[in-house]
């Protein structure tokens, strides 16, 4: 997916301004800065949640749409329907087929459940679970979609450092059987190093009210090998 000359103002103030970047398919980008610099205005463009004031969202050669079917986020908070199960939430991520669900996406969505360690939660409203579990729950809502561009806006912030661990393996063994393109929002400077093909650094060029990324050139970097983009200040 491409961001040429990419813009979001909302009203004076410019969140993101002349954002440029390109992401292979299939290429992991973990994206890091400040809080307010403007990441989840960058994914909710990726989305379709939001349009650009500036420039263009392109995945492949269409632009991105409201709503992009092409694309899952995982939000910065969970989301998910309070009046729903578990279970219920995870099958809101699945692609629209027909009215009833198909056996077939009733066993993903038990698939789905187990991977993010929630089988025996799957009948718990989002309020009777930890946050840390509804993230989870959203992950695996997001993943059912089985997208081609995957979003996820600090997916694994309230989780304990051993379920983070597991969440991150988890995260790498199902874009390695499925590769989505993955923009991943993270604080964690080891968790990008340790995810992602290229680190992008959203970062304020006049004291927090611009945003810019810093580009390189797309494609999966030789193993072991790392790439980190930065904005001079
Ligand atoms: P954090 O790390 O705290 O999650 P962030 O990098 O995700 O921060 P954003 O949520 O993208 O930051 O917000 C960037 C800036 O844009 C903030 O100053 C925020 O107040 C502003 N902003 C975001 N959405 C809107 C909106 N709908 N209307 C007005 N201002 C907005
Ligand atoms: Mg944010």
């Amino acid at each position: 997916m491409t961001f040429d000359g990419v813009g979001r103002s909302f009203g004076p103030h410019d969140v993101l301004a002349g954002v440029h970047l390109e992401v292979a398919p299939g290429e992991v980008i973990a994206v890091l800065g400040p809080s307010g610099c403007g990441k989840s205005t960058l994914l909710r463009l990726a989305a379709g949640l939001d349009a650009p004031s500036a420039g263009s969202v392109v995945i492949g050669d269409a632009p991105v749409r409201p709503w992009d079917p092409r694309c899952a986020v995982a939000f910065q908070e969970p989301r998910l329907l309070p009046w729903r199960t578990l279970r219920e939430n995870v099958a809101l991520g699945l692609p629209r087929t027909g009215r009833r669900r198909t056996a077939a996406q009733d066993a993903r969505i038990d698939e789905l459940l187990a991977l993010v360690g929630l089988s025996g939660f799957a009948g718990h409203r989002p309020r009777a679970v930890s946050g840390g579990m509804a993230q989870r729950a959203s992950l695996a809502r997001a993943l059912a979609r089985d997208p081609q561009v995957l979003l996820l806006d600090e997916p694994f912030g309230a989780l304990d450092a051993l379920t983070r661990l597991k969440m991150q393996d988890l995260l790498l063994s199902v874009h390695d059987a499925s590769p989505a393109t993955i923009l991943l929002v993270t604080h964690d400077v080891d968790e990008a190093l340790q995810l992602a093909d290229r680190v992008v650094l959203l970062g304020s060029t006049d004291g927090g009210s611009t945003g810019q990324v810093g580009v390189g050139a797309p494609g999966r970097a030789p193993a072991g090998v790392r790439s980190v983009h930065t904005v001079p200040g």
